[in-house]
């Protein structure tokens, strides 16, 4: 498909020197849906992302984003076409305010106030907790929060596909919760979500679909209602 949002990843291989990081891996996102992906800790998922953001160049394979080719593509340009990266460990700057970081998150994208102001609405809207501490340090809110404004910084570039890595990483049962929610809720106004979890059961609760990596490939795709049933993913991520 080539709708707003869709993502085609092609036979994509990585390899970091002589480490192959990820091989030949081929990933679609329909617009709309929420894709996880499951994988445990060094399978590539966080290699995948960066690739496709831009961070990364891939030695082979294609990517393409509303059936234009961005395989090679600058994170910026990345950006600016409607696909924007919430990174594991979240990046975000501690000693300025939660508004100042969400202004960041739009520059590249936004540089007209009105636009930026429309921004910081929806993430206030989405998130009343950063609007209530606005003027805070981002390093003095609960990691949960800081997560929230992970998050909303990288709407503040309006995406159609939001890539999340391990949003809920280091959270509180509750709280992966409330993070997944507002995953649901983002996807609910029409933004795609390509989302990387560990926690694959509360993960796959949001999802349409799924994959599963193992050492840089993946070794398994279907449906959430396949993925939650099937016995492997069930005793290796899910614990049962
Ligand atoms: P995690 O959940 O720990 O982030 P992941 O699935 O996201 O895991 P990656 O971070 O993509 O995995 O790492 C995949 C593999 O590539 C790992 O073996 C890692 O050690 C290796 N790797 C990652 N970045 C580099 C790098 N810059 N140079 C060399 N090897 C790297």
């Amino acid at each position: 498909s080539s709708g707003q949002g869709a993502l085609q990843v092609q036979d994509v291989t990585v390899r970091y020197g002589e480490f192959v990081a990820l091989r030949n891996v081929s990933l679609t996102v329909n617009p709309g849906e929420i894709v996880v992906l499951l994988g445990a800790n060094g399978a590539g998922k966080s290699t995948l992302f960066r690739t496709i953001s831009g961070l990364q160049r891939p030695v082979s394979g294609t990517i393409s984003y509303n059936g234009e080719n961005i395989t090679g593509r600058d994170a910026a340009e990345v950006i600016g076409r409607g696909v924007a990266q919430c990174a594991e460990g979240r990046m975000l700057f501690p000693e300025l305010s939660i508004q100042k970081n969400l202004i960041l998150g739009a520059f590249i994208h936004r540089r007209d106030k009105n636009g930026v102001n429309r921004g910081l609405e929806e993430v206030y809207e989405l998130f009343p907790i950063l609007r209530d501490k606005r003027h805070d340090a981002a390093g003095s809110m609960s990691g949960g929060q800081q997560q929230m404004l992970a998050i909303g910084r990288a709407l503040m570039a309006r995406p159609q596909l939001l890539l999340l890595d391990e949003p809920s990483l280091g959270l509180a049962p509750l709280v992966v919760e409330q993070v997944l929610e507002v995953t649901r809720r983002i996807n609910a106004t029409g933004t795609s979500v390509l989302l990387a979890e560990q926690n694959a059961y509360a993960a796959l609760q949001i999802a349409h679909r799924g994959y599963v990596m193992e050492n840089g490939a993946l070794t398994l795709e279907g449906s959430q209602a396949a993925l939650l049933g099937n016995d492997a993913v069930r005793s290796a991520y899910i614990g049962v």
